[in-house]
């Protein structure tokens, strides 16, 4: 286990982490630890992904303030840049990121993985002045330089169902590309609560303790299995038989580390194991296969 401290942010947004404790399933206090206004700068990028990590993040709602994403990109965050989420385009975009680059204290989300392949020519992030710029060169410049690395989901963490094989286009993680450890909320996509709750600990300056794989183990220290209501019951062998265990129908509860069980998606209305389908591993380092393609060790 590792432990990201971000206690110059501390410093620099004044913040005193007394009594301000964040757990993933009591977001009290999440309004203080957002409403900074000298809390860095997230900027967000986009690589070989589908956009359903954005797509779960605007899903977010909550009974206390922040109430939405909305709410939460509004007046709580201060979002240099996101490709889908921002009315900027262009060279705009460009001068946004150079003065985020050198201002030099923001927070890298990336979302999707990075592809290699063909000199990196398979993505490219924008251009300027006539000259195309990858996404890979984005990564290699912006990564070095950012107070933090953050990478939403399972495809800029681990590298994802983009990396899987044949992976013409030679996709890899944010880690495996810049060798920088990055804080990785896994998932395909991840569950918005967990992407929230990771961008308020680093803005607020609050330590995140990391498993092996870089995962935040207050959402990933126990496997989905350990919780699943089911976990007593007789296994079945065929779909359609409510309240019976799924691992004979591939359930990979027991090696994937999630929260799900109790944290429920669609607003605590259910979860993949609830409605019947099994795990299937999308918080894993090796998801969507069994074997390591570019990963990092589980
Ligand atoms: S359904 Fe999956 S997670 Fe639940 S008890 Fe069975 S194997 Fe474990
Ligand atoms: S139950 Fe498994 S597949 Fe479903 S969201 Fe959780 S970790 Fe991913």
């Amino acid at each position: 286990m590792r432990q990201v401290s971000r206690r110059s942010f501390l410093t620099f947004c004044g913040l005193s982490t007394v009594g301000l404790s964040l757990d993933p399933f009591d977001l009290t206090g999440l309004s203080r630890a957002l409403a900074n206004p000298a809390a860095p700068t997230v900027l967000w990028l986009q690589g070989s992904g589908c956009t359903g990590c954005t797509m779960s993040f605007l899903d977010y709602i909550s009974p206390t303030a922040p109430t939405d994403a909305a709410d939460v990109l509004i007046n709580y965050i201060n979002l240099a840049y996101h490709p889908n989420l921002s009315p900027v385009a262009g060279e705009s975009v460009v001068a946004i990121i150079s003065q985020v680059r050198q201002a030099g204290n923001f927070i890298l989300a990336v979302e999707g993985g990075i592809p290699t392949g063909f000199n990196g020519g398979a993505c490219y992030a924008w251009s300027y002045d006539g000259v195309e710029v990858t996404f890979e060169e984005a990564i290699r410049d912006l990564a070095p330089r950012a107070a933090a690395v953050l990478c939403i989901g399972t495809c800029a963490a681990y590298g994802g169902i983009p990396a899987a094989p044949p992976n013409p286009t030679g996709v890899v993680s944010v880690q495996t590309l810049t060798g920088r450890p990055t804080i990785n909320v896994a998932g395909c996509p991840p569950h918005p609560t967990w992407m929230v709750w990771t961008i308020a600990q680093l803005l607020a300056g609050q330590a995140i303790t990391l498993d092996s794989s870089g995962r935040p183990t207050a959402i990933y220290g126990r496997s989905v299995h350990d919780r699943c209501p089911l976990k007593e019951t007789d296994e079945i062998n065929t779909f359609g038989v409510p309240g019976r265990c799924l691992k004979e129908l591939g359930c990979r509860g027991p090696e994937t580390r999630a929260n799900c069980p109790i944290q429920k998606w669609n607003n605590g209305v259910n979860w993949c194991i609830g409605a019947g389908a099994p795990c299937h591993g999308c918080t894993s380092p090796t998801f969507p296969g069994t074997n390591a393609l570019n990963r990092q060790p589980a």
